[in-house]
């Protein structure tokens, strides 16, 4: 069937039409970055208020690139969290809204089972289990998917979200908001051993992560030395950098010996790193292990991802109660087969 998905969770409007959970028949995204960039973060009063301008416009774009009719959708899809609550609750109750008023099933979709349901999109024959890293600006989450549409969480940050390590370490750096991209640029051209960072949590035998550590060495020993001199900019990105990327590919590849899955997936903003993606595809083919890297604009915000989710969701469980509301701290949950401090 043809869903429509939406999300709304932090700073992006995004809508997509996705036929059966694996094929994009199309995807638009009206980003805020420009309007919060200023502030060095978003600001929740102005993402809710910029979501309800672009909400309609950017769902009327979904449906006319894939070419359709409202009528023609067989259900519509919405992140019920989690995120802000003030941007959840457009994107939510303009997919209730339309989905009650065109007579189709409407599901609620967690927001990080949509970014895991990526790897249906980015690899339509799937169907093995998998773990997926969702890594972003706001979440570090490993996930355990048994099936489409079955998601388990098997450890995540204590703390700090990657893409927050970098970006706030890249702030101190003067490296602007969001600082990821230009960590990631400056690394290529550093050293990664120039200084040793902590890797929070990684000679514990957990699935869990930590960088909080990571954030405090970096601002009293790397800053004062890129200050005066003696450490360049680059060896500091770069040195930042591997120590982001060892720990997420170190837990990622202890999820996969965990669970036995044999497919893994990196997805979220932070998996457009290019070291990152580089580290895994080693280590993914050290272990012979399948590795799945969607696109760039499929592992950022987007509606397809949400759609896809929505249709598994669907199929497993039905439309959800029409009593089902936002949930800002919603979480997926515990595996079995978890972290075990
Ligand atoms: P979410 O609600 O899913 O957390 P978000 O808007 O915070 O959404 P994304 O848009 O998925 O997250 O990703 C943004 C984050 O990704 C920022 O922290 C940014 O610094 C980081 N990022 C983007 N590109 C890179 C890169 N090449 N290297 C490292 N980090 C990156
Ligand atoms: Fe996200």
């Amino acid at each position: 069937g043809l869903l429509l998905g939406i999300d709304t969770s932090c700073d992006d409007t995004a809508a997509a039409v996705v036929k059966d959970g694996r094929e994009i028949l199309s995807s638009a995204v009206a980003s805020q970055v420009e309007v919060h960039r200023p502030f060095g973060g978003v600001v929740p009063e102005i993402a809710s208020r910029r979501h309800l301008v672009a909400i309609l416009p950017v769902i009327r774009r979904a449906l006319d690139e894939a070419g359709i009719a409202p009528q023609d959708l067989d259900g519509v899809a919405a992140t019920y969290g989690p995120g802000l609550v003030g941007s959840l609750l457009v994107g939510f109750m303009a997919g209730k809204a339309l989905a009650l008023a065109i007579d189709r099933p409407f599901v609620g979709v967690d927001h990080l089972e949509g970014h895991a349901s990526s790897i249906w999109l980015a690899r339509p024959a799937l169907d093995q289990p998998a773990v997926v890293l969702v890594a972003s600006g706001g979440h570090t989450e490993l996930l355990y998917v048994r099936r489409p549409g079955r998601f388990e969480s098997l450890g995540g940050t204590r703390d700090d979200a990657a893409g927050e390590a970098f970006d706030k370490v890249g702030r101190l750096l003067g490296l602007g908001y969001p600082a990821g991209p230009a960590v990631d640029r400056l690394s290529e051209r550093g050293r990664p051993d120039a200084v040793r960072l902590p890797r929070g949590l990684s000679e514990v035998d957990t699935l869990d992560l930590s960088f909080s550590g990571l954030k405090t060495a970096a601002s009293r020993y790397m800053l004062p030395a890129v200050r005066d001199g003696r450490l360049s900019l680059e060896d500091a990105a770069a040195s930042l950098q591997e120590a982001i990327v060892d720990v997420l590919v170190d837990r990622l590849m202890r999820a996969a010996e965990r669970t036995g899955a044999r497919v893994v997936a990196a997805t979220g903003g932070v998996a457009a790193n290019r070291g990152l993606r580089r580290a895994l595809s080693r280590a993914a083919q050290e272990r012979a292990l399948d590795l799945i890297l969607p696109e760039p604009a499929l592992c950022t915000d987007n509606g397809a991802m949400i759609a896809a989710a929505g249709h598994f969701r669907l199929l497993d469980e039905g439309p959800s109660d029409t009593a089902l509301a936002v949930d800002p701290s919603a979480r997926i949950p515990q595996a079995n087969i978890g972290a075990d401090t």
